[in-house]
């Protein structure tokens, strides 16, 4: 059968084999025929349904995604125009109008200005304070989540049409903003994979309407 969803993972870097695991889960789970695009550039734009940025380094992520030149726009416009995504962590801050850090300020990084949120980088502290914390995420259901922070940043700020689905001690730790989703911590370690069911039901629903224009 031909599958009918075509997910992208932008895989410069990071976590990208546990989000194949956590996507192909949720295909299984909603019973849809769907495949993975792993993308080390972005030439594929026209053939996906949604699209994955995973957590890892952002500054890398950034420096090598923007070597890309002109499909960078072409990028802007599909989520734009609907394109469902789903940014973790370091993924989250790529999605981001501005990022800044603690120590160093402003940090001059390449950020695809796509979601209206201002981003502090490593607000829960370094690599050894990783942590994990049972969150209340209402906009998935009743059952907490299990939010997995590894150098997670926190959203300081957000612009109007930004709905907030998660904080952890009075930090905002998920977004949505239309089709786009944002997560501080990682959904793809969290043995959960509702963020991901999350995002293939958009993706049907992009896949319908795009067939119909
Ligand atoms: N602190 C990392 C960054 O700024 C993100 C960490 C992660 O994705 N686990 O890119």
């Amino acid at each position: 059968m031909t599958p009918i969803l075509r997910v992208g993972i932008l895989s410069i870097q990071g976590d990208i084999e546990e989000n194949s695991n956590a996507i192909k889960e949720s295909f299984e789970e909603l019973e849809i025929e769907g495949t993975i695009i792993y993308m080390k550039d972005l030439c594929d734009l026209d053939e996906i349904d949604g699209l994955i940025i995973p957590g890892g380094e952002s500054t890398v992520i950034g420096m090598l995604l923007f070597l890309q030149g002109v499909q960078i726009d072409l990028l802007r416009k599909k989520i734009h125009d609907g394109l469902p995504i789903l940014g973790t962590c370091a993924g989250l801050i790529m999605l981001s109008n501005r990022a800044y850090d603690k120590t160093i300020g402003e940090t001059r990084q390449e950020l695809l200005k796509v979601l209206d949120v201002t981003i502090e980088r490593n607000a829960f502290g370094r690599q050894h304070e990783s942590f994990e914390s049972e969150l209340d995420i209402p906009y998935l259901g009743e059952r907490r989540f299990n939010g997995v922070f590894i150098r997670g940043p926190a959203i300081t700020e957000i612009g109007n049409n930004v709905e907030i689905i998660a904080e952890y001690n009075n930090k905002i730790v998920a977004v949505r903003q239309n089709n786009i989703l944002g997560t501080s911590f990682h959904p793809e370690l969290a043995n959960d994979n509702r963020f991901h069911t999350n995002l293939t039901k958009l993706m049907v629903e992009y896949n319908k309407y795009k067939k119909r224009t």
